[in-house]
């Protein structure tokens, strides 16, 4: 089944510039801003300008510029938060949740950006 792109998604609004965002970075395929209800001192989505819903999907059908547009954007917000190691920051976490066991709230491919404080195990079990 080919992936689905619903483009009345929240992000897909802020893309458009119907919807205010506090804007992190913008590169020519990449677009980085702070959460509306940040989980950590620092707490940045980076979504790909492109219609992609999920990681997979991204990865399977972005053009290698825009694969690699959004991996340095994320390197560059690591480094404009403080986190990056490569700059002496303490680290960070990367998750994108997709569909429904990954409870996705946002069908629009994003990656959250997480550091700040120690952030404890990975998951929850169970
Ligand atoms: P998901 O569960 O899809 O991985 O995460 C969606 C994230 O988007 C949540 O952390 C939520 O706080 C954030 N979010 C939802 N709506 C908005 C919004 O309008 N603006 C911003 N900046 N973040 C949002």
């Amino acid at each position: 089944m080919p992936y689905s792109y619903d483009d009345q998604n929240i992000f897909a609004k802020i893309l458009r510039g119907e919807i205010p965002n506090d804007t992190v970075l913008e590169t020519d395929h990449s677009l980085a801003f702070n959460d509306i209800q940040p989980q950590a001192p620092v707490h940045v989505l980076v979504i790909p300008k492109g219609p992609y819903v999920s990681h997979d999907h991204f990865a399977v059908e972005a053009s290698e510029a825009e694969i690699a547009d959004f991996m340095r954007a994320t390197a560059e917000v690591c480094r404009l938060k403080g986190v990056s190691l490569g700059d002496g920051g303490s680290g960070f976490r990367t998750i994108s949740n997709a569909g429904s066991h990954g409870v996705q709230e946002v069908p629009h491919y994003h990656l959250h950006i997480l550091g700040g404080r120690p952030l404890g195990r990975m998951i929850e079990q169970g």
